[in-house]
């Protein structure tokens, strides 16, 4: 897990939303959402279906580098991160608006 300066928190630790998942947290809105372990990546609804990121939700990195599909998961994994738009969130923030 990556560290983030929050002028609130300070260095923290942090995880991306997709653009979509993260307007809704600055908004209030529960929405549904996936995480994605592997990118430490909470995405909405729309974006895990439109990408399928289905596909790798259940992949961690341990297992994903020990197979002999390495490379083509890798490349699966970085396809679909790079598809979405991401935001950085301190995971301290996302704490305090959505509890
Ligand atoms: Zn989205
Ligand atoms: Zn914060």
């Amino acid at each position: 897990m990556g560290r983030l300066i929050c002028e609130k928190h300070g260095e923290q630790s942090f995880f991306e939303t997709c653009e979509h998942h993260y307007v809704d947290i600055i908004n209030g809105v529960k929405s549904e959402v996936y995480t994605i372990q592997i990118l430490n990546l909470k995405i909405c609804t729309n974006c895990y279906n439109t990408y399928h990121f289905g596909e790798i939700s259940k992949l961690n990195i341990e297992e994903m580098l020990s197979t002999s599909e390495a490379g083509k998961n890798e490349k699966l994994v970085t396809e679909k991160y790079n598809s979405i738009g991401r935001k950085g969130f301190c995971s301290e923030c996302y704490l305090e608006l959505t509890s």
